[in-house]
Parts: C-alpha cells; sequence; structure tokens
C-alpha cells in the first residue's frame, strides 16, 4: 500500500502552502476540506442527509450547505456538532480512500485541518507532519487572508489543539515562522525522504 502522510496544523498555518509546494515536488495530495467542499456543494453527496438533519434554514432546498450557518450552529451547540461530524466524517474518509488508492505519485500527503482533534485516519496514516508558527503570525496571516477579524480568528483557535499539544504529537514538524523560501527548503528535504522511501 501507498505510504500516507497526514499534513496538519491550526488554522492560516500554511498547510495548503505546503501541501501545494509537496504537490509541486511530484507528491499526491488528497485535502478533507477540499472534500469536505464537494461533498456540502449543491447536488453534493453529503447534501440529502444534513437537509434532514438541519433543516432548509441550513441546507437550503436544492442547493448547498449554508456553511457559515453551519458554523456558528455547530459552533454553539456541541450536539449539532456532533451530528454533522457523524454525517460528513465517514464520506470524507470513503472519498479520501478512494482518493488515495488512485494516487500515482511516490507517496501521497492527506491534508486534515482538525487531524488531532477529529482523530481522522490516525491508524492509517505512517506519520504526521505538523506545519507550526507562533500564534501571532498565525492570526495576522489568517486575518489578512480571510478578512475575520482578529478576535474571530482566536475563536477559531482557541476551538483547536493549543500549539503545545499538537507540537507534542507531530512526527515531524515543518516550521513556517519564516518566509516561503524557508518552508520550500524544509519541504525539498521532506520530499526527498519521503520519495527515497517509498516501496521499501
Ligand atoms: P492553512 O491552509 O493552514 O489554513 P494557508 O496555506 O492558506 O494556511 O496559509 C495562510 C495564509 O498565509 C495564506 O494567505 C498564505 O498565502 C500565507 N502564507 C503561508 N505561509 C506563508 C509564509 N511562509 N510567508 C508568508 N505568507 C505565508
Amino acid at each position: 500500500m501507498k505510504r500516507v502522510v497526514g499534513l496538519t496544523g491550526g488554522i492560516g498555518s500554511g498547510k495548503s502552502t505546503a501541501a501545494d509546494m509537496l504537490a509541486a515536488l511530484g507528491a499526491s495530495v488528497v485535502d478533507a476540506d477540499e472534500i469536505s467542499r464537494g461533498l456540502t456543494a449543491a447536488g453534493g453527496a453529503a447534501v440529502p442527509a444534513l437537509r434532514e438533519a438541519f433543516g432548509e434554514a441550513i441546507v437550503p432546498r436544492e442547493g448547498a450547505l449554508d456553511r457559515a450557518a453551519m458554523r456558528s450552529l455547530a459552533f454553539s451547540d456541541p450536539r449539532a456538532r456532533a451530528r454533522l461530524e457523524s454525517i460528513l466524517h465517514p464520506l470524507i474518509r470513503e472519498e479520501a480512500a478512494r482518493r488515495l488508492a488512485a494516487a500515482t505519485g511516490p507517496y501521497a500527503v492527506l491534508v486534515v485541518p482538525l487531524l488531532f482533534e477529529t482523530g481522522f485516519q490516525a491508524g492509517r496514516l505512517e506519520r504526521v507532519v505538523v506545519v507550526d508558527l507562533p500564534e501571532e503570525l498565525q492570526v495576522s496571516r489568517t486575518v489578512e487572508r480571510s478578512g475575520l477579524d482578529p478576535r474571530e480568528v482566536r475563536a477559531i483557535m482557541a476551538a483547536q489543539w493549543p500549539r503545545w499539544r499538537r507540537l507534542q504529537a507531530a512526527d515531524e514538524v515543518l516550521w513556517n515562522g519564516g518566509g516561503l523560501g524557508e518552508l520550500r527548503a524544509q519541504c525539498e528535504r521532506l520530499h526527498a525522504r519521503l520519495a527515497a522511501r517509498a516501496g521499501n
């Protein structure tokens, strides 16, 4: 079976940036968030079950999941969050497994934002790479990218694992407190190691 490496990190840490760099080097990248967006878009496989569970205020008839409405509901109501996850996670896992089986690179990278928080596929992953950076930088990059208020970003961060816990659980760390060149150099070294071990 192809080697699968998990890639995670807090919001705005640089997961997508690192995944793009690894993909450019030849890794097969599967992104759980992208799968989730597909499942919850109009006509997506999760839409009927989500409408049944949450009603048309959250999933308008013939429409896609209203992600902002769902996010605020899940944020304020742990039972709604658990229900959402029980619908979405099995479908994400199934589609991720399908994409990983079809991957053609020397190894695959599975990007999962809340990998530790949800215990996502931890058993199948050979190792977990964490993208890390100082919290201040994480806030400022996320604000710049999303236009969210810094307080909203901090509230999202507070609902995710704290930095120390993520670092403690990491098998490898990509340090993204520097520039893009520094991140790329680390991705090149990681890629060289993983590609060299492919098939061993
Ligand atoms: P994530 O996928 O973890 O949410 P992104 O990869 O989207 O994070 O990065 C968050 C933002 O920070 C993006 O706008 C990205 O372009 C920017 N970014 C990521 N790494 C760096 C870096 N080393 N230097 C400057 N900007 C960066």
